[in-house]
């Protein structure tokens, strides 16, 4: 070898160890990472996820406030959205390094000093006129990945901005708007991949789920959940045919799944021993059932997705032929089943139909289901050989087309409603009392059908309804679910209906906020209130617990809306006294 053969190896293997730690340097501040966002239900000092972790359990170990301390706990300080975007607040917290970012009403994004509740910056999304939000202008959350925080927004975009600055870094358009499409629900991240579903039901637009590189927003693949449509992965940065969902045409007649909706607008969840990602899919688009007979797969359904390719590993329908928008989005909680002296790798989904499923993770078998709610005016249980629901005699409303004339069916009660015996609000899985933690409401409604056809931005439903209370005395009620059994544990009733997601803390605790205005702390094992605070408007955000100075720490938004009051026919005569507002508050043990 020459000399300037030498020079230049050497140069290669200079320039290549300068690289190799400049790579290590970045990666040193590379912030949140993969390992941070597995560890999360664990590490008890930050939040970087939706639902604590992946499994989304929604459980802390964090026993500091417990049923000793919790008279103690007390506002460290509250801050305002501020504006007059006084909407809805839904938005779980996520917390990094002693920062908090929280999305608030009409797609906006706080960062806040967690210890002193200054804020650090603002981003306003910037929304057209013409976006269609079904459910008022929410917003539930935000990932964290990287030096990047990353959230959707109502005119169905995907947008990450700077951890520190609040700068946009990189912004990726999921589908037009106008179509009905916007983006709600809080991403999560998988491998690197910021994981995504849309919104939109009820304009016909087609559920997907979407893998998005994080660092960069390129997508990775696309897995369109409604048998018929082709999926896509990117290779070498070209788009390329990935398999057709399903069989097109075997549960659906004609051209009905073109526009068979199925939206996945409340993302869904993963497991890393299955290593499966997890997502509910919206109700079947019309609502009238009597124009799409058949199953309509993969409406109305849990599907597991196989996170590096896109490829669907299995599916469970819980409503076939859906008929009441029973929208099958809710969230499925992997946990392990401890039965019969067996450890079952499972999940668990409280539906909108009014069961309680637990399902095999791996492979997608249900286990048991068992109602929640309690009436269920639609069905009289499920056959555990098909794993079929089996419907009453009265339970769907009449075929419009064989009315007199032709435009209006006969209508039905049928209970749950369609705001559901749950609704989005997430429950929580506590791993120390076995128990899940579900936020239900007991309400039915007046359905009938109506003619309809496909028309591009408009609502698709070819249905009308009124909500009716069940009972006087309450309408929500946070249940304790053994999954063991599938029976109540205990329950704590409130008069307006939750809207709220769940906490379980290693302290014995669960946190849940009211529309009244309350959050709330219960006995885990009893459901005795051990704790109340008003924080001035109804409730219907996320709360989460972490860890700073050796000191407990809650958040929870605060802001009545969402769809209820929008939705609510005579429910909302029960709420109309309720104020709204946009606020976080946060709370610690008093010193004394
Ligand atoms: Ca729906």
């Amino acid at each position: 070898m020459d000399l300037r053969k030498i020079k230049s190896a050497l140069k290669t293997a200079l320039i290549g160890s300068v690289f190799s730690f400049a790579a290590i340097a970045t990666n040193a501040n590379a912030g949140v990472t993969d390992e941070d966002i597995l560890n999360d239900a664990k590490n008890t000092e930050n939040v970087v996820s939706y639902g604590i972790g992946l499994q989304a359990q929604r459980y802390s170990p964090l026993d500091k406030v417990n049923a000793d301390t919790v008279k103690d706990l007390v506002p460290a300080w509250s801050f305002s959205f501020g504006g007059e975007k006084q909407r809805g607040q839904e938005a779980q917290p996520v917390i990094y390094d002693g920062r908090i970012f929280v999305t608030a009403s009409y797609s906006r994004l706080f960062a806040i000093d967690a210890k002193t509740g200054q804020e650090l910056w603002e981003y306003n999304h910037r929304l057209p006129d013409g976006i269609l939000p079904c459910c008022d202008v929410i917003n539930r959350g935000a990932a964290l990945y990287g030096d990047l925080v990353i959230f959707g927004t109502l005119d169905a975009k995907i947008v990450a901005l700077n951890q520190k600055t609040g700068k946009v870094v990189w912004k990726s358009k999921v589908d037009d708007y106008k179509a009905g499409y916007s983006l709600t629900a809080a991403p999560i991240v998988v491998k690197g991949k910021v994981i995504t579903g849309v919104s939109g039901g009820e304009f016909g637009v087609i559920g997907r789920v979407e893998a998005r590189d994080a660092l960069t927003g390129k997508l990775v693949w696309i897995r369109p959940v409604i048998e018929g449509h082709m999926g896509h992965i990117w290779k070498n940065g070209k788009k390329t045919d990935n398999g057709v969902t399903g069989t097109r045409g075997a549960t659906w007649p004609g051209d009905m799944w073109k526009t068979g909706g199925a939206a996945t607008w409340l993302g869904g969840t993963y497991d890393h021993e299955v290593d499966l990602l997890f997502f509910g899919t919206g109700n079947p688009a019309p609502w009238n059932s009597h124009l799409r007979p058949g199953d309509n797969l993969y409406a109305a359904s849990t599907v597991a997705i196989d996170p590096d390719t896109g490829k669907m590993v299995w599916h469970y329908q819980s409503t076939p032929n859906e008929a009441w928008d029973f929208d099958g989005v809710n969230e499925f909680i992997s946990f392990d089943l401890k039965k019969d002296g067996k450890t079952i790798k499972a999940g668990a989904k409280a539906d909108r139909n009014g069961f309680f499923y637990v399902i095999n993770r791996k492979n997608g078998k249900l286990i048991s289901a068992d109602p929640f709610v309690t009436r269920q005016e639609w069905t009289t249980g499920v056959d555990m050989k098909t794993g079929r629901p089996v419907e009453t005699a009265t339970a769907r409303p009449g075929d419009p087309a064989k009315s007199k004339d032709g435009k209006k069916g006969t209508s039905t009660f049928a209970v749950p409603s369609f705001l559901g015996g749950k609704n989005w609000m997430p429950m929580a899985y506590s791993p120390k009392t076995d128990l899940f933690y579900v936020p239900a409401n007991e309400w039915g409604m007046d359905l009938w059908n109506e003619a309809i056809t496909y028309k591009k931005g408009a609502a698709y439903l070819g249905a009308g309804f009124t909500i009716k209370p069940l009972y006087e005395e309450y309408i929500g009620a946070l249940r304790a679910m053994d999954p063991k059994t599938g029976k109540q544990v205990w329950e704590y009733k409130n008069n307006a209906p939750l809207w709220g997601g769940v906490l379980a803390t290693g302290g014995d605790l669960v946190f849940f906020g009211t529309p009244e205005g309350y959050l709330n702390a219960l006995d885990a094992k009893t459901g005795k209130e051990l704790w109340k605070f008003q924080t001035g408007s109804g409730i219907v955000g996320i709360p989460v617990t972490w860890e700073m100075g050796g000191e407990q720490y809650i958040a929870v938004p605060s802001g009545w809306g969402g769809a209820v009051p929008l939705w609510g026919g005579d429910v909302a005569k029960r709420i109309k006294t309720l104020n709204q507002g946009g606020s976080l508050w946060v709370f610690k043990l008093h010193k004394s």
